[in-house]
């Protein structure tokens, strides 16, 4: 089985996935797994050095994500380029890494921030929203990324409203409340899923 974690901005999804992590739960995170197709070395940094030119590489032979962000914003048909050289190797990727050899619980986590808003969501067989007010989202981030409000706030506007993506969820975890809490809830939740899932 796999189970979908996903949550706005600031939520706490790394925070509550690390807890799984504890309880020796496989996870893969979806932003991990964008970053490491694109590594030196792989063939999709070699396509899109060839389609792009040297200017999308740094000094380094990594890919200069600040470069490629403008372009595409700039360029419609470059962003579908990408999405459509990217999109297969990515899913694809996802698959391989949520499928560990050797591995003895009935169920692995996919972590994403996009679960519900893309066909990552058909790779999962429950969903999971980690929960907290906007308010709180908005604090966390702020004080995590060293951004302004305005920046969290507009971030947060392109993504699903709260009240939207937890009638979605087969299962809620409130993280707004002190870790020992959080704790206690992921170890619920592990608990039933063991008892589900086996
Ligand atoms: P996400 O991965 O969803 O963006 P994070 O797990 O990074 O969110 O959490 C956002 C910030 O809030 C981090 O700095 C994290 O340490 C903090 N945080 C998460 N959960 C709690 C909590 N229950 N109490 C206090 N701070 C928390």
């Amino acid at each position: 089985m796999i189970v979908g974690l996903t949550g706005g901005i600031g939520s706490g999804k790394s925070t509550v996935v690390r807890l799984f992590g504890d309880l020796d739960v496989h996870w893969v995170d979806a932003d991990d797994v964008a970053r490491e197709v694109v590594e030196p070395g792989t063939p999709a940094l070699e396509a899109i050095a060839r389609h792009f030119g040297e200017d999308v590489l740094l000094a380094d032979g990594s890919l200069n994500r600040a470069w490629l962000r403008e372009r595409v914003f700039a360029e419609p048909d470059e962003r579908v380029w990408l999405e459509t050289l990217l999109h297969p190797i990515i899913r694809k990727e996802l698959i391989r890494q949520l499928h560990p050899r050797d591995y003895h619980l009935p169920y692995v986590l996919l972590v994403s921030p996009l679960l519900l808003e893309t066909d990552q969501r058909d790779l999962v067989n429950k969903i999971l929203v980690v929960d907290v007010p906007e308010s709180v989202q908005i604090e966390r981030t702020m004080a995590r990324d060293n951004n302004s409000r305005e920046l969290v706030e507009s971030i947060m506007a392109a993504q699903m409203a709260r009240a939207d993506r937890c009638s979605q969820a087969d299962a809620i975890i409130d993280n707004n409340c002190p870790l020992v809490e959080v704790e206690r809830q992921v170890a619920e939740l592990h608990n039933r899923f063991l008892l589900e899932f086996s």
